[in-house]
């Protein structure tokens, strides 16, 4: 049977900010811990219903800095989700920091995690999805069993670097990183990368395991699309991925928050997918999981990669 892993990055809502190049200030402290205090639980509630387990990757910092957030992740553990580290401090920037710093956030945020959960993460998604020798070399010294933050795809890219150039005219410059386009060769299935090249394949110890994209196109099969595109549109995409063995669906917190859960307008206007409603986007992504739960064997990431390793 083919295998299904659902993950979410908690990122809070500060970290959109500094996407977007709006200041903190702009939230209140509700705000600040809305990712961890509503989305998360919505997203529980989710996983539920589906009887399957998912993986969420938590900032160490909002972890150390909100103790709800931490208690959530406790529960979420003993429940049987994964929870997988997304760095410490969420810098954009991180892997042009050298691998001295980069080591010190990984450590950091497994170090948070863990006195949220009581156990060591075992894998990791790159804040922004940027991957480079560096970082998979701190990834490998951190002893994880799988990394996930190759983002093959083309359009993405596209948007990203329209966006981000906008941004700049406006005199408004993101403080995200526009990664290299050696991405899109990136292999669009699990991989062992080479560490040097860690977009390429090799014989590296952490395997790679790529968020979906469609054969062909590389069309990015996300949350932000999952819950707005047309539903014809998402179902052609998930048949085009049928014979993909791993399907690995990547989401965010605020996929299932919406502007009257409290988010300021300014991040609303940034931000198009919060105008949908999170009952429309709930009840969307019911629908999605369900495809996987019906074709696939929905584990966690770090349990795909146990799976996938012996083969790759
Ligand atoms: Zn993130």
């Amino acid at each position: 049977m083919r295998l299904a892993s659902i993950s979410v990055d908690l990122d809070s809502l500060p970290h959109y900010c500094r996407i977007h190049g709006l200041p903190e200030s702009l939230l209140d402290e509700r705000a600040r811990t809305l990712v961890h205090a509503v989305a998360v639980p919505r997203f529980r509630e989710l996983l539920d219903g589906l009887g399957a387990p998912g993986t969420f990757f938590a900032i160490g910092e909002d972890l150390e800095s909100d103790p709800g957030a931490a208690a959530g992740m406790r529960a979420a553990h003993e429940a049987g989700i994964e929870v997988a580290s997304h760095s410490h401090a969420h810098d954009y920037a991180l892997t042009r920091r050298g691998l001295p710093a980069i080591r010190e956030d990984l450590a950091r945020a497994d170090a948070a995690i863990l006195a949220a959960t009581g156990v060591r993460p075992e894998g990791f998604r790159a804040p922004g999805y940027t991957l480079n020798a560096d970082l998979y070399a701190a990834t490998a010294e951190q002893g994880y069993r799988y990394g996930s933050s190759a983002f093959p795809a083309a359009p993405y890219y596209a948007a990203k670097a329209a966006v981000m150039g906008a941004l700049a005219l406006v005199g408004r410059p993101s403080r995200s990183v526009l990664d290299t386009p050696r991405v899109l060769l990136a292999p669009r299935v699990p991989y062992r990368p080479d560490p040097s090249r860690p977009y390429q394949r090799g014989s590296g110890a952490v395997l790679e395991l790529p968020m979906a994209v469609t054969p062909g196109v590389r069309f990015p099969f996300i949350g932000t699309f999952a819950t707005t595109l047309p539903l014809s549109a998402l179902r052609a995409a998930w048949r085009a991925c049928r014979k993909d063995a791993f399907f690995n669906f990547e989401l965010h917190g605020v996929d299932v928050l919406d502007a009257t859960d409290g988010i300021p307008p300014e991040l609303v206007r940034q931000q198009r997918d919060l105008r949908v409603s999170a009952a429309r986007k709930l009840e969307r992504l019911r629908e999605v999981f369900g495809w996987l739960k019906a074709e696939c064997d929905v584990v966690t990431l770090r349990d795909a990669a146990g799976r996938l390793s012996t083969s790759l």
